[in-house]
């Protein structure tokens, strides 16, 4: 399997469905722990901590990474602000449709990367 890092160069931004669309959409199975209108949050299938759970918009509007935000974003997406998100292949995003990692239940170190 690629690593994170592999992933994140070979992965090509763009506005094109990504496996979160299919999520989304129910076509692959996941677990979900909230849901509304405008959010879904659901364990990471690789999960990085014993909670890792990925928050994502459920319409993307062309919003595949935060340096893509434009003010008609901020909708469902204004409750997420503070929250520092990767960002491109130096930040090793490998899925463009922009999401929040929420990890916990272990020690973690500072600064990432
Ligand atoms: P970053 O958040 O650092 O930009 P990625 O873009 O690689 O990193 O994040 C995508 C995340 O989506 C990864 O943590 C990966 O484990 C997770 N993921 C990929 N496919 C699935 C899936 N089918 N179900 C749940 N999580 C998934």
């Amino acid at each position: 399997m690629a690593s994170e890092k592999e992933a994140a160069l070979a992965a090509i931004p763009s506005d094109s469905p990504t496996i979160f669309d299919k999520i989304i959409s129910r076509e692959i199975p996941h677990h979900v722990v909230y849901e509304d209108d405008n959010v879904l949050a659901f364990r990471d299938i690789r999960p990085q901590g014993p909670i890792h759970i990925l928050v994502i918009p459920k319409v993307k509007d062309g919003l595949t990474g935060l340096s893509k935000a434009e003010e008609n974003h901020s909708t469902s997406w204004a409750a997420f602000s503070t929250i520092v998100i990767n960002d491109g292949p130096q930040g090793c995003q490998a899925v463009y449709h922009i999401h929040v990692h929420v990890i916990g239940g272990r020690q973690m170190n500072w600064p990432p990367g």
